[in-house]
């Protein structure tokens, strides 16, 4: 996991934007969960690390700040964050081609309802479909990613 977080700092270098303790501090909690991230369990583990209170503001920047850096996915369908599956690769020569200024991609967030595990796919042809059917009916789509919930492979045993 080090080589990923270091891999994130040197990106967010690239990007000129500036790293924070606490901006880290959630990049530490963040990479240490599974599944759907949720703001308060952030917020409590920041709390466990600090002497003083923590304002719930402050989780929420900090994770809002993750998610513009390509790091996480805001789902507000889950009321949470999940980490994005490309932003876990270790960059070979199979790994999805994805530039430095190019953070956001469309993606379908498919979560398990009984384990709350998490898992990704791009579907670039799906998504152009989607998109041109939206933007057919004059609308203009904020998130680009979907969520589809339903029972994982594990769980179906
Ligand atoms: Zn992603
Ligand atoms: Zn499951």
């Amino acid at each position: 996991m080090k080589n990923f977080k270091q891999k994130i700092l040197e990106q967010a270098k690239r990007n000129g934007v500036q790293v924070t303790a606490l901006r880290e501090q959630v990049l530490d909690i963040v990479l240490q969960q599974t599944g759907v991230i949720k703001a308060y369990n952030v917020l409590s583990h920041m709390q466990q690390q600090s002497d003083g209170a923590v304002a719930p503001p402050t989780a929420y920047r900090a994770l809002d700040f993750w998610a513009d850096q390509g790091v996480l996915h805001k789902v507000a369908a889950v009321n949470g964050y999940v980490l994005c599956s490309h932003a876990q690769h270790e960059c070979g020569s199979h790994c999805h081609s994805r530039s430095g200024s190019e953070a956001h991609h469309s993606a379908f967030i498919l979560v398990c309802t009984e384990c709350g595990e998490v898992d990704e796919q791009t579907l670039s042809g799906e998504w152009q479909a989607l998109r041109a059917g939206v933007a057919s009916s004059g609308f203009a789509l904020h998130e680009e990613h979907v969520v589809l919930t339903g029972i994982c492979k594990k769980c179906q045993k």
